[in-house]
């Protein structure tokens, strides 16, 4: 459930038009709803009432300040995986004992960085990663708490492109060897070996995966205590997909994955560490766009709006679905006809939807592509040099901007043109002397 709502006709984020925000703001703009963000706290933390886990917010989801801040003020803390994330999360006014650091390339310099800021745990992914982490905590005179991360070797059924736990991709340890590589772990200096975690995908549409991965995580436990080593903590990664709109069918509630935890790791007597990003802020945002023009092409309708694929690449990169709406509700007596949704930047792939169903819409006319809290402003570049979008969070009647539009100036105030290109005479440019 969400804050964007139709009120007389008109479609709301909690009490504001999203009309009100584009005249104010300018398009494309995201708009984000706090009351949905703090909802679906909520709803997660209740459906693991008496097991009580600590939510780690995957801040790669959606990494503004105020999002970040909503969802530690009420207790959530943060999975980072650069050191820019684990900034933003302190930024933000995460508790450094409630972060986690994932990620299957940190530097030294960011393992540094999470040790001066005392996070609770860093998930490791390699042999190599180990031993680099090990001299830094030396270095520092610190000792890192650490857990392995394993590969279960299950498969999410979800894209190819965001699963991470069959034996072939690139996450984790694979779990045959977490035996011995714990035992490495345990002979190295400065290491703290003391959990284990796993991430398996994002955007599951099914229990069953997890079910297995976290068997999977239970035996390992269980066998690395009977080997000897002190495992306090199971970090289980976050994952569990959300709804679209689209033909997917259902998404399992966070109840019915709560359940699924209690049976297989609810007994294990260690801290439970969640990493949920999508599922907490994926339908607490949308994207505003005008419509630019709209063009009869040869076979197809295509409407032309300000926004992009560089503001929002989930349907040019994973073919995602993603419902789009009119910001003014059309009259439900005027036919609907099918259309293609498409962006300006110059890529066939810059299509936010084709074949959808919308009342005839003109220039001018506000379109709101939902569902785009996750995944979204976090993965926007500046191709076709394209200013990155505001983002606004909406709390009541009342709304803020939580990001400043980026500007043509500032794009162009971060490059230079060599001095030697004035040796090339093909090359003339004035300000080159
Ligand atoms: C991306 C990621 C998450 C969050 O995944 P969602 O599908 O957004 O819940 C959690 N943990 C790790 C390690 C990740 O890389």
């Amino acid at each position: 459930m969400d804050h964007f709502t139709y009120r007389d006709g008109r479609l709301h984020a909690e009490e504001v038009t999203i009309a009100a925000i584009a005249a104010e703001v300018g398009t494309p703009v995201y708009v984000y709803s706090r009351a949905t963000l703090q909802r679906h706290f909520h709803v997660l933390r209740e459906a693991f009432q008496g097991i009580d886990p600590l939510i780690c917010y995957a801040v790669k989801a959606n990494a503004n300040l105020a999002v970040i801040h909503t969802l530690a003020a009420l207790g959530a803390g943060a999975d980072v995986v650069s050191g820019g994330e684990l900034r933003s999360a302190l930024a933000a006014g995460v508790p450094a004992g409630r972060i986690v650091f994932s990620g299957v390339g940190k530097t030294a310099d960011e393992m540094a960085a999470a040790l001066q800021a005392g996070v609770c745990q860093i998930n490791v992914e390699s042999v190599p990663e180990l031993e680099v982490l090990s001299a830094v905590a030396m270095s520092l005179g610190r000792s890192a708490p650490v857990a392995i991360r394993i590969n279960p070797d299950v498969d999410a059924n979800t894209h190819a492109k965001i699963t991470t736990g069959r034996r072939e991709d690139k996450f984790g340890i694979e779990w045959t060897a977490a035996h011995a590589v714990c035992a490495a772990a345990a002979a190295l200096p400065g290491i703290d070996l003391r959990g284990v975690a796993c991430h398996i995908g994002s955007q599951l549409t099914g229990l069953e995966p997890f079910r297995q991965a976290f068997m999977r995580l239970r035996d390992l436990v269980v066998m690395l205590r009977a080997d000897g080593h002190a495992i306090h903590s199971l970090d289980l990664g976050g994952g569990l997909g959300i709804p679209y709109g689209c033909e997917d069918g259902p998404v399992p509630a966070p109840a019915a994955y709560a359940e699924v935890v209690r049976e297989t790791v609810g007994a294990i007597e260690c801290r439970l560490i969640l990493e949920p990003g999508r599922l907490l802020v994926g339908n607490a945002g949308v994207l505003v766009t005008r419509v630019l023009y709209v063009k009869e092409g040869a076979t197809r309708t295509f409407v032309i709006v300000d926004a992009a694929m560089n503001d929002l690449i989930r349907p040019a990169l994973y073919g995602a679905f993603h419902a789009i709406v009119p910001a003014i509700a059309a009259d439900p007596a005027v036919e609907t006809r099918p259309v293609d949704v498409v962006g300006p930047v110059c890529e066939s792939s810059d299509t936010f939807g084709r074949d959808r169903a919308l009342a005839p819409v003109a220039a001018g006319d506000l379109l709101v592509v939902r569902t785009a809290g996750a995944y979204a402003a976090t993965m926007a570049s500046t191709y076709n040099a394209r200013a990155l979008v505001p983002e606004v969070m909406v709390s009541g009647e009342r709304f803020a901007v939580v990001r400043d539009r980026g500007t043509i100036d500032d794009l162009l105030a971060r490059q230079r043109i060599p001095t030697w290109s004035s040796d090339d005479a093909a090359v003339t440019v004035g300000a080159v002397t």
